[in-house]
């Protein structure tokens, strides 16, 4: 079983931004407590004498709002080191084999012509790429893998509730080649390091699409899924397809590869 832990940044009705992104960290099930133990460490490193469980919020870090435990008591390069030890842990090449990223970044302009909910389409490509790999597994190993889905309760937009609401109720399509299970199941981002981990590829990828600021993405970009060259694991929607020299788009133009 792969759980994929799902998280956002941006929004998709926002006019005073470009982009819209949706993350995934999918970690295969005996390395869900690696994974965990890994960012614990980071705290028990940087801030030994707290005893509870502090959120890791990557925008937080990066530029805390003024009057929280962030901005009070952390300097911000250790801030800044914290941010960067969680993104070697989430893409330690020792890891690689167990813990697949997934993302997609919408131009929400380009979109709007086609009248598709934003929100929607991000969703549906996360999960059909999630697939993707899932059929991958299946082929290689000879054993069927199926995948479930976690989402950030503390952080659920209305949109985000209608359309599972919709799922659960058989009003609305769902992934239907059965690798992924029918029910999306959802956490407390404060209690569940891995929702954490989410949180911090979905701000990744929002800073080098919004923002063209790839420090934290460089960190990461390897583990997004990937086969024979090309990134199947990172889709950019958008109208300069043929230019763009992010590596979701330059590894399916260089495959010679139509987009998928
Ligand atoms: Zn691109």
């Amino acid at each position: 079983m792969w759980v994929m832990y799902v998280d956002e940044s941006g929004t998709p009705g926002d006019r005073e931004s470009r982009y819209f992104v949706m993350a995934g960290v999918a970690v295969f099930e005996r390395s869900m407590l690696g994974l965990s133990r890994a960012l614990n460490t980071i705290q028990e490193k940087y801030i030994p004498d707290y005893t509870g469980l502090l959120e890791f919020h990557a925008s937080e870090l990066r530029s805390p709002r003024g009057g929280t435990f962030w901005r009070d008591n952390v300097a911000r390069e250790v801030r800044e080191q914290i941010l960067e030890e969680i993104g070697y842990a989430v893409a330690n090449p020792s890891y690689l084999a167990w813990v697949k990223l997934f993302g997609v970044a919408i131009e929400k302009h380009f979109l709007d012509h086609d009248g598709e909910s934003i929100y929607e389409r991000a969703l549906n490509e996360l999960c059909r790429r999630f697939d993707i790999f899932l059929s991958r597994q299946h082929q290689r190993t000879r054993q069927p893998h199926l995948g479930m889905l976690i989402f950030d309760e503390s952080q659920l937009q209305t949109e985000t509730r209608q359309l599972m609401l919709s799922y659960r109720t058989g009003q609305h399509e769902w992934v239907t080649t059965g690798r992924i299970v029918e029910v999306p199941f959802f956490a407390d981002s404060r209690d569940t390091r891995l929702l954490q981990a989410a949180d911090y590829v979905a701000y990744a990828l929002y800073r080098r699409y919004e923002h063209g600021d790839i420090s934290l993405f460089d960190r990461i970009s390897r583990a997004f899924d990937s086969d024979n060259g090309i990134i199947h694991g990172l889709k950019h929607i958008h109208s300069a397809f043929s230019t763009c020299l992010c590596p979701a788009c330059l590894s399916r133009r260089l495959s010679q590869q139509p987009p998928d």
